[in-house]
């Protein structure tokens, strides 16, 4: 086909036209010209010049070129011109035979060659289009084969994660039995090796309950049941407590621990105190954990303070440890990955706590970075879009009394305890007897009613899940009654699932302390949901 076009590339513009005719009509015309006119010379030199025979020959040169002429056009014009139209319609997409003379020739064997051509064309266009058929079928079936693989895998790990969302309440009560009884034993009055024995036992049951919290958070992330509160809270008083605690630790190894918080970060903003406090805690306590000598800073500023509305807060957190090799960096916040298996099991952890940072994040929807130099130490930058709260009700002027962890009361304050687990009831009956309060417990929501009826209190903790009356209801019929219409009734519950918080402020309940309960934040909760009560409402009681 290229032969055919011109030195441009393009085809001629006229093939049809008599051009080559032409070409052989004058070239024939010149062979047979030339050929009268030696004729013609021979005659004139021997003078025997003959008008009729010169006649007669031009008239032959004229016939001889006609015929010339024509016989190309027929031979060879006309099948190039079909030929090019073929070609024409294949550079057009269509592919069609064209129509050749049988005259035994080139000619002939040209245009044969021309429709096998564009027989196998068609063959294989056939071909290639069964084939995309073909591969558009294989793609579909292997697409379907791929969505149910992953719909499978999605349902057996959500199914995974689900269990051990579920699995929360059954994990955490006992070891909230044992950690409240050995806090028991504790204070009694034991022997030093008993004391010692004790503590050990202490310490283990608080790293396994570390690890139980850092599994169940993260499956309850991954089951997509965890949501965050937005609640007031004080954040310079949060990074305070956090500093204070990794100061201590800190100290302990030899390492200096720096706290920076830059004035225009608000006292108040609203977000989710207790994942907050998760996020910092996990990167403080590596940044101390990894840090041998040098020290350890926490720096909390505003992103941007003249911005409008004001911008994230930023959380810096840095230290001289052992740094993160390059080709590591991308992975520490993978699931139970850790830099250095050796290192690791010497501080101890597993791998999680920067999984969940990450994730928390993620659903703060801030932003986590990490920059890091092998050898010289790492700064971990967390920025957390937390509005400013400057109005906020629910966190008043600064407490001293939860500062120092003293919890202030008049002594003997009667609190009734709604909880059906026989060693919850010790636990958290054992931790308020401790700090003055005196406690009634009753067993289902019903027996709390009827305490409530017989006694008066100042606050009730509600045990959600409950025999006979839960605390849902429970507290829907306290609040129903206007001589309770302010009592505090705090949650309990193991239940720290998406919608459970919502479920129980919807039930009238002020509050929430996730089991195992903690004896401080138990006691810090309850002290600061008395604080209205011993202030304003306690002549009700
Ligand atoms: P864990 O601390 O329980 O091992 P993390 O998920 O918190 O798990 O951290 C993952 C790994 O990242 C750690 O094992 C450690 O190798 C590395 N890492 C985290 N923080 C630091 C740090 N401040 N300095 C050096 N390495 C760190």
């Amino acid at each position: 086909m290229e032969e055919l076009r011109s030195a441009s590339g393009r085809w001629p513009r006229r093939l049809d036209s008599p051009t080559l005719a032409r070409k052989v009509a004058v070239f024939s015309a010149m062979v047979v010209l030339w050929v009268v006119a030696t004729i013609l010379a021979l005659d004139i030199r021997v003078t025997t010049v003959d008008l009729l025979r010169t006649i007669v020959l031009c008239s032959m040169v004229i016939l001889v070129a006609a015929a010339l002429a024509s016989f190309t056009l027929r031979i060879l014009v006309r099948p190039l011109s079909i030929l090019q139209r073929g070609m024409k319609a294949v550079e057009q997409g269509r592919l069609e035979s064209i129509e050749f003379s049988r005259s035994g020739d080139e000619i002939e064997f040209l245009g044969r060659s021309f429709n096998r051509m564009i027989e196998a064309l068609l063959a294989s266009r056939e071909q290639i289009r069964e084939h995309q058929e073909h591969l558009e079928q294989r793609i579909q079936e292997r697409t379907e084969a791929l969505e149910i693989a992953m719909e499978r895998a999605c349902a057996a790990s959500q199914a995974k994660s689900e269990f051990l969302a579920n699995m929360s309440h059954e994990l955490r009560t006992p070891m909230s039995g044992i950690l409240g009884m050995i806090g028991i034993v504790l204070d009694s009055k034991l022997e030093p090796e008993q004391q010692e024995q004790l503590e050990t036992a202490q310490r283990c049951a608080l790293s396994l309950l570390g690890l139980l919290n850092d599994l169940l958070d993260l499956s309850k992330i991954e089951a997509g049941r965890m949501t965050l509160e937005r609640i007031p809270f004080d954040i310079q008083d949060e990074i305070g407590v956090l500093a204070k605690t990794h100061t201590i630790a800190a100290r302990q190894k030899g390492v200096d621990f720096i706290l920076e918080i830059s004035p225009e970060v608000p006292r108040l903003v609203w977000g989710d105190p207790l994942r907050f406090r998760q996020i910092v805690v996990n990167l403080l306590s590596n940044a101390v954990k990894f840090t041998s000598n040098g020290w350890v800073k926490c720096s909390v500023s505003v992103a941007h303070p003249l911005a409008e509305p004001a911008s994230s807060i930023v959380i810096r957190i840095m230290d001289t440890g052992p740094g993160i090799p390059h080709d590591k960096i991308d992975h520490i916040f993978d699931k139970f990955t850790q830099v250095d298996g050796s290192i690791s099991r010497r501080f101890g952890g597993t791998g999680l706590g920067l999984a969940i940072v990450r994730s928390l994040v993620d659903m703060h929807d801030g932003d986590l970075r990490v920059d890091s130099e092998p050898g010289m130490g790492s700064t971990f930058t967390v920025k957390l879009p937390l509005e400013p709260a400057a109005h906020a009700s629910s966190s008043g002027p600064e407490d001293s009394s939860k500062k120092d962890g003293v919890c202030k009361h008049p002594p003997g304050e009667r609190i009734l305890l709604a909880e059906d687990n026989p060693v919850n009831q010790k636990v958290i009956a054992a931790t308020l007897r401790r700090a003055g309060y005196q406690v009634v417990i009753a067993s289902n929501g019903e027996q709390a009613i009827a305490a409530l009826d017989r006694e008066e209190f100042v606050l009730v903790l509600m045990d959600v899940q409950m025999p006979v009356l839960d605390g849902l209801e429970a507290t829907r019929r306290i609040r129903a009654n206007p001589r309770w219409a302010n009592l505090p009734v705090l949650a309990t519950t193991a239940h720290a699932m998406s919608g459970d918080r919502e479920r129980c402020l919807e039930a009238g309940m002020n509050g929430y302390i996730s089991k195992p309960v903690h004896p401080a934040h138990l006691l810090a909760t309850v002290n600061e949901h008395l604080k209205g009560v011993v202030g304003g409402h306690s002549s009700r009681l």
